[in-house]
C-alpha cells in the first residue's frame, strides 16, 4: 500500500438527471466541502457519461474546486462494469483521500465495486462525516491515526456507529440522501474542469443496453417538505385500546396537511414509519406507500416541523428525522423513546389531538 500521505482531496461521484445534477449530488458536495475545508483539501466532482459539456461546471457552482470529466459515447448509459473500470483507474492513478457516493441504486453498486477493486473499505448508509483522530489499541500498544474521516451511520441495533478506515485510502462511503443541505448554487465560484481519457477494454461491455425507460416520478416529495406529519402503528387503536380504522387517522393527517398548506403556504407531506407501511393495512393501500417511509431504510428528512403521531421512535426511525428543526411527538406512552428527541411532546391520543391541531389551524378537524 502507498503511504497515506500521498492521498489528497475529497471526491464526489456526481449523478446527472434530465440535464441537471441530482439533489443528493449537491448534498454530498456540501458534505465533502465540510471535511475538505477541515483538511485544507480540494473537493473534486467526478462526472462520467456522455455529452457532459453543459453540466461540467455545475459541481463547481455547488462547492467543488475541480471537476474531472470522463465523457465518451461508450459511457452514454450507466453500466456497472465499464464505470467501475473508469473510476478504479482514476483512483489508482490520482489517489484521492476520500471518495463519496450517494446511497442509492447506482452509488451503492458502483462504490462497493470501486472499493473492492482498489482494495479499500466502504462505509454504507452514512448520515454524517466528521474528521477525528482514530485511536487503535493493540497488544503491541496504542497507535493514533491523525485526521481520519469518522463515517457516521446507524448501527444495526440501537446506536449510532462511527466507521473509520484508518489504514486504507481512499476512505470511501455512500451517503444517504437528505443528510446534508446543499450549498446555494453560485455561478461565481471558481474552479477547473479537466478531461479524463479512459481506455476501457472491450470485454468490460458485457451488457448491451437496447432501450432506457424512466420510471414514473413519485409525486411524494418528503425531502422537500417543510412540514411532515408522520403516522405509525399507533393508528391501530385509540388511547382506550379500542380498535380504530387507520384510514380515519390518515384523513386527519391529510386535513392537517391541507390546513398547514393553507395557513402557512409551505410544502407539507404525510410520512410513515416502516412498521405501518409493512403492515400492509388494507384501508391504507395506495396511501401509506414505501415512498412515504421515513428512517434508515426510508428517507432522511430535514423539515422545519416533523410531527410524529403514534410513532415509538425506534433508532431506525430517529436517524431519518434528526435534522428536523422541530420535532413534535404525539404518543400515549410517556416512556416512548420519541420523547427523548422531541422538542415538543404531547402525551395523548392521536385520534383526539390531530383533529384539535386541524381546528387550531382553522381547518375542519371534526
Ligand atoms: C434494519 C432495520 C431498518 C429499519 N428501518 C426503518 C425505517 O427506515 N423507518 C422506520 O420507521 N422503522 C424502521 N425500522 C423498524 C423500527 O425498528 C421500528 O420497528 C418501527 O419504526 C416502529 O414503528 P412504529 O413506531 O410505527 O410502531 P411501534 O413501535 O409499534 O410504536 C407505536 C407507538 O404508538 C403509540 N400509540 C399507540 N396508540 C396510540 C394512539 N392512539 N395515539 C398516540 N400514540 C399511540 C405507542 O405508545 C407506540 O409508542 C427498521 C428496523 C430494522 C431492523
Amino acid at each position: 500500500m502507498q503511504e497515506n500521505t500521498e492521498y489528497r482531496d475529497v471526491w464526489v461521484y456526481c449523478e446527472v438527471q434530465d440535464g441537471s445534477l441530482t439533489r443528493p449530488t449537491t448534498e454530498v458536495l456540501a458534505g465533502a466541502r465540510k471535511i475538505a475545508d477541515k483538511m485544507g483539501m480540494k473537493v473534486v466532482g467526478i462526472l462520467v457519461g456522455y455529452n457532459l459539456e453543459k453540466i461540467a461546471r455545475e459541481p463547481i457552482y455547488y462547492g467543488a474546486d475541480r471537476v474531472i470529466v470522463c465523457d465518451s459515447p461508450l459511457l452514454k448509459s450507466y453500466q456497472a462494469i465499464p464505470y467501475t473500470y473508469v473510476l478504479s483507474d482514476m483512483v489508482v492513478k490520482l489517489k484521492p483521500w476520500a471518495f463519496l457516493f450517494i446511497a442509492n441504486e447506482i452509488g451503492r453498486e458502483l462504490g462497493a465495486r470501486v472499493a473492492y477493486r482498489t482494495m479499500t473499505g466502504l462505509a454504507a448508509d452514512c448520515i454524517d462525516l466528521l474528521v477525528e483522530d482514530f485511536v487503535m489499541h493493540t497488544p503491541q500498544g496504542t497507535k493514533v491515526f491523525k485526521d481520519c474521516i469518522a463515517q457516521v451511520r446507524p448501527d444495526f441495533a440501537t446506536r449510532i456507529a462511527k466507521i473509520f478506515t484508518p489504514r486504507h485510502r481512499p476512505q470511501m462511503s455512500n451517503i444517504r440522501p437528505g443528510s446534508f443541505t446543499p450549498l446555494p448554487r453560485d455561478e461565481n465560484r471558481k474552479g477547473e474542469v479537466v478531461q479524463w481519457n479512459a481506455e476501457i477494454p472491450p470485454e468490460a461491455f458485457a451488457v448491451e443496453v437496447i432501450e432506457e425507460r424512466s420510471l414514473p416520478k413519485s409525486t411524494i416529495k418528503l425531502e422537500e417538505a417543510k412540514v411532515i406529519i408522520s403516522l405509525g402503528l399507533g393508528v391501530l387503536k385509540d388511547a382506550n385500546g379500542n380498535p380504530r380504522n387507520p384510514l380515519e387517522a390518515y384523513r386527519y393527517a391529510e386535513k392537517l396537511a391541507e390546513a398547514v398548506r393553507q395557513r402557512l403556504g409551505v410544502a407539507t407531506e404525510i410520512g410513515a414509519s416502516r412498521a405501518l407501511i409493512y403492515s400492509n393495512i388494507k384501508e391504507l393501500e395506495g396511501l401509506v406507500v414505501k415512498d412515504r417511509q421515513v428512517g434508515q431504510t426510508g428517507k432522511t428528512v430535514a423539515p422545519d416541523i416533523y410531527i410524529a403521531a403514534g410513532i415509538s421512535g425506534a433508532i431506525q426511525h430517529r436517524v431519518g428525522i434528526m435534522r428536523s428543526k422541530k420535532i413534535v411527538a404525539i404518543n400515549t406512552d410517556p416512556q416512548a423513546p420519541i420523547f427523548q428527541i422531541a422538542h415538543y411532546g404531547i402525551v395523548g391520543d392521536l385520534y383526539e389531538l390531530l383533529p384539535k391541531l386541524v381546528d387550531l389551524l382553522g381547518g375542519s378537524g371534526g
